[in-house]
């Protein structure tokens, strides 16, 4: 007390507050001091600032549970839209990945397809190039397509159809580097470090597309030349045939089709099989007129019954050398020797063999379509009626029987008949031995 009397600091004596408690008989008293009392505001002041705190917690409390809660599902919906995003990248991919597959597998079918028809075209090309090769026809070497320059064994398996070729796909398929041309061609262009299947799966069947197309190019090129030479060659012969006279209605002689290989040999390009097969049909057509028309023509009587002996006597009037007038000479006469071989002049059928008024011993042969000669004044026969006779064949031996006044072959061509000249058909035949093998 004496020194809270003394405390002066402020210039003012403050008061004592004394607390007196009061039980029964002892009575207590305590001084409350200034620190006391600031201790207990303290308290006071931290409880009701605690108390203020947990009323507004518990007020706000909601709110802040919301917006959380509001933060959290935003986040979630980023979430869900960057899932969702990722997702259908991935399904991109995939139905990308889907569809190159589909597109490889599409290519690859159509690739099966196009060995197929080539191994099916084998077959029938490599016939009718036999038949082209036996008909004497040649295709000149179709120049190389300077986008493809196989190698020439592969380029001439390729022209008999095709396995060398299948087997250049082959290679191409299984992706060798060999140093084809072909792959030089596209390793001097641009070819990205980096390259995925499907890319280098579109490089691989592009290349082999292009490898098919050349080769089906270079097989219609040869096509194209040997129904031309066919038609050509068909063409001269009946033009021959017509020269001489023959009625030639038959429909072999006559293009059933207008040869398309005429008048510029222009190669479309192919690009499906129906096309192929037609110029396939085409060049069979042709080949079966050439072969009709050249049967035509050696049954027809276009050889020489006398080879190498001049003529004397020609077609036409002249003095009968009997009667002394003007007679018509039905044949030609060839110079002869009695006992010379005297040969058919065309395949046919002995229709007459023996003695006939004039001709003496006579032979005639029936050569179809209406055609017919004659042979006379022989001194022996060495065939008899129905005989089946190749031209060429030795039908008997010259002499000078009938009215004959030496030893000659007296020489007919008959249509229907009716003697022509056959100077005609001898001419022709010089002009057809070229064109008959
Ligand atoms: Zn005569």
């Amino acid at each position: 007390m004496a020194k809270g009397a003394d405390n002066r600091v402020f210039g003012k004596r403050a008061p004592q507050h004394v607390l007196i408690l009061a039980s029964g008989e002892k009575i207590r008293h305590m001084t409350i001091r200034p620190w006391m009392a600031a201790l207990t505001f303290c308290f006071v002041a931290v409880f009701a600032i605690g108390y203020l705190a947990a009323t507004s917690y518990l007020v706000i409390r909601d709110d802040l549970i919301g917006a959380t809660m509001a933060r959290q599902a935003r986040m979630q919906h980023d979430y869900e839209d960057r899932i969702s995003a990722l997702r259908a990248q991935l399904d991109r991919i995939t139905s990308r990945q889907l569809l190159d597959q589909q597109v490889v597998e599409q290519k690859v079918e159509k690739l099966l397809e196009q060995q197929d028809a080539l191994f099916s075209r084998h077959g029938k090309l490599g016939s009718l190039l036999n038949r082209a090769e036996e008909s004497g026809l040649t295709s000149p070497e179709t120049p190389a397509s300077p986008t493809l320059q196989a190698p020439t064994s592969e380029r001439q398996a390729s022209l008999s159809g095709g396995s060398g070729g299948l087997n250049a796909i082959d290679k191409l398929l299984s992706g060798e580097n060999s140093a084809t041309p072909l792959q030089a061609t596209t390793a001097l262009g641009y070819t990205p470090l980096r390259e995925n299947v499907a890319d280098r799966a579109d490089r691989v069947f592009s290349k082999v597309t292009l490898s098919l197309k050349n080769i089906e190019k270079e097989q219609l090129a040869k096509i194209t030349n040997l129904t031309s030479g066919a038609a050509d060659t068909a063409d001269a012969i009946t033009a021959i045939l017509r020269r001489t006279g023959v009625d030639v209605a038959s429909a072999a002689i006559k293009p059933q089709v207008e040869p398309t290989g005429v008048g510029g040999p222009y190669v479309a390009p192919i690009t499906n099989i129906t096309a192929f097969d037609a110029s396939l049909d085409e060049l069979d057509s042709q080949l079966s007129r050439l072969e009709k028309v050249r049967e035509t023509a050696r049954e027809l009587p276009f050889g020489n019954p006398a080879p190498g002996h001049e003529i004397t006597s020609r077609y036409g009037n002249r003095i009968d050398p009997f009667l002394g007038r003007l007679a018509l000479h039905a044949g030609i006469d060839f110079q002869a020797e009695t006992g010379q071989d005297v040969k058919a002049t065309g395949a046919g059928k002995v229709i007459s063999a023996g003695v006939a008024a004039g001709y003496g011993n006579m032979v005639e042969i029936d050569h179809g379509q209406g055609i017919t000669t004659r042979y006379g004044h022989m001194s022996k026969i060495l065939v008899k009626e129905g005989d089946a006779i190749e031209a060429g064949d030795i039908i008997g031996r010259a002499g000078s029987t009938g009215r004959s006044t030496g030893p000659h072959v007296h020489y007919e061509v008959r249509r229907n008949g009716d003697p022509i000249d056959p100077i005609h058909f001898l001419n022709a035949g010089m002009k057809l031995t070229t064109y008959l093998n």
